[in-house]
């Protein structure tokens, strides 16, 4: 194994077919080693950012915000509050005097300016220590002003990226089960764990509203707080992020009743299965549900299939890389390049768990490296030995394909097309082709495939 790993991460690191599998994992990032991994506020952050008619208020120095300012492409159908990034920008002088002044100051403020919904107060590093009392201050606040303020608490230090989504999923519950569910019908739904990145949610709305299924939250892509107030209405949570909203899903199972199923809408077999597991729930409330979804997905399937095929083509044996921050997301991925024809050979995460990693020694190939959170160093050491074609992965994960001149698919919060539903499998399938086919690798210090290299000449002659 390559000199790139240090010492502490090697349990970190495994090799399908080599040994058995007993992944380390949810563990706190090893100091020095620069993980891919965020903080605890960013974790929360991400999680709460698309509730888009609620007010952000992060309370500490400027830097934690600008760090998190508009941090995911989640669009919103209506109000925009959230992409605005409010700060108490905490100075010297309010770490020794304390800040709760000025945070009870900056809510009275945006509340009566921007009139919220409801407010969430993101506690940083800096905030854990000088010790305010954030609860207090956002219930005298919510008294009153008359809406929900809630203190998400999320300082930086106090673990890792996952206690962050814990942090989330803690606020939110707050709100559950405060609204009303009158005239919400039967066979109705919360979708958890989509963030709404290009417009991906309204693609899954339109296919549950073609099978006759209602969504009554989003939670959290283009979300409103009337709409999580009431969401214990709902007769199905469909959990996509499951690192993400799992605990919340959990909480609602367990206080209100509501069951949950994992979901994910990425690909082509997932997604399908998706709709018709949703079906199968629904079946005996709605009989004729199983027949719309079926046809559904052949409409669709007859749209995408013979592009895909033609894709594939050029695609088959080419190699890829995934670096994702929940696991969950990358069981769909290595699905989806299989479609493709290409052969995954790294495939890691941010927060996956131990039952994430034993999935993906199951499905992958031998000689696969599975990774968690791991670094820089590592990343390049495992593309460059597996000769990687293309990387898919997020904002950090970039700039390391591009330095390694190899193509790069970002599959994270900041992308402009959406990848989920059929249309999005058609959208993942078109970028990864132009990446890895593009003739710029021609001009490169890396070694493309043999079999690329005819192909990408014809492409620019
Ligand atoms: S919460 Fe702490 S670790 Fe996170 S951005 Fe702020 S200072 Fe940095």
């Amino acid at each position: 194994m390559t000199t790139a790993i240090l010492n502490e991460r090697r349990q970190q690191v495994h090799r399908t077919g080599q040994g058995p599998m007993d992944l380390a994992c949810n563990r706190d990032s090893l100091a020095g080693a620069v993980s891919q991994r965020a903080c605890v506020f960013c974790g929360s952050r991400v999680v709460l950012y698309p509730i888009a008619d609620a007010l952000h208020l992060v309370h500490g120095p400027i830097g934690c915000a600008a760090y998190t300012w508009d941090i995911r492409g989640a669009l919103s159908s209506g109000p925009e509050l959230h992409r605005l990034s409010f700060s108490t920008d905490l100075q010297e002088r309010d770490v020794i005097f304390g800040g709760e002044k000025k945070l009870t100051a900056a809510l009275n403020e945006l509340i009566d300016r921007h009139q919220p919904k409801a407010a969430f107060v993101y506690s940083t590093c800096i905030v854990g220590i000088i010790g305010d009392d954030l609860k207090a201050v956002c219930r005298a606040m919510s008294e009153k002003k008359g809406i929900p303020v809630l203190p998400v608490q999320s300082e930086g230090f106090k673990g890792n990226k996952r206690s962050g989504y814990l942090a989330a999923c803690q606020a939110m519950f707050q709100l559950i089960g405060t609204g009303d569910v009158t005239g919400i019908p039967a066979t109705s739904v919360n979708l958890f764990g989509d963030f709404n990145l290009a417009g991906e949610i309204w693609i899954i709305r339109e296919y549950l509203k073609r099978m006759g299924v209602a969504v009554v939250a989003n939670i959290t892509g283009d979300g409103r707080v009337d709409d999580i107030r009431r969401c214990h209405g709902a007769a199905l949570n469909l959990v996509q992020c499951s690192g993400a909203t799992m605990d919340l899903a959990k909480m609602m199972q367990e206080s209100h009743g509501v069951p949950f199923i994992r979901v994910s809408y990425l690909g082509i077999e997932d997604m399908a299965d998706s709709l018709y597991r949703v079906a199968e729930f629904f079946k005996d409330c709605d009989p004729k549900i199983m027949d719309r979804t079926r046809e559904l997905v052949r409409d669709e399937l007859n749209k995408l299939l013979p592009e895909l095929a033609m894709l594939r083509r050029d695609l088959e044996g080419k190699k890829a890389a995934i670096y994702v921050g929940g696991a969950f997301k990358a069981f769909s991925l290595i699905k989806a390049l299989r479609h493709l024809g290409m052969q995954v050979v790294l495939v890691g995460s941010q927060t996956g768990t131990k039952e994430d990693y034993e999935e993906l020694a199951t499905i992958t190939d031998p000689g696969t490296i599975i990774v968690d959170d791991s670094n820089p160093l590592e990343l390049s050491a495992f593309l460059k030995e597996q000769a990687v074609d293309i990387f898919v992965g997020g904002v950090k994960e970039r700039p390391i394909a591009y330095k390694l001149g190899m193509g790069f698919c970002d599959h994270n919060h900041e992308r402009k097309i959406a990848l989920e539903g059929f249309i999005g499998m058609a959208h993942f399938a078109r970028e990864v082709h132009r990446s890895v086919m593009s003739p710029v690798w021609l001009f490169t210090s890396r070694k493309i495939t043999a079999s690329t290299r005819p192909i990408i000449k014809e492409a620019v002659a």
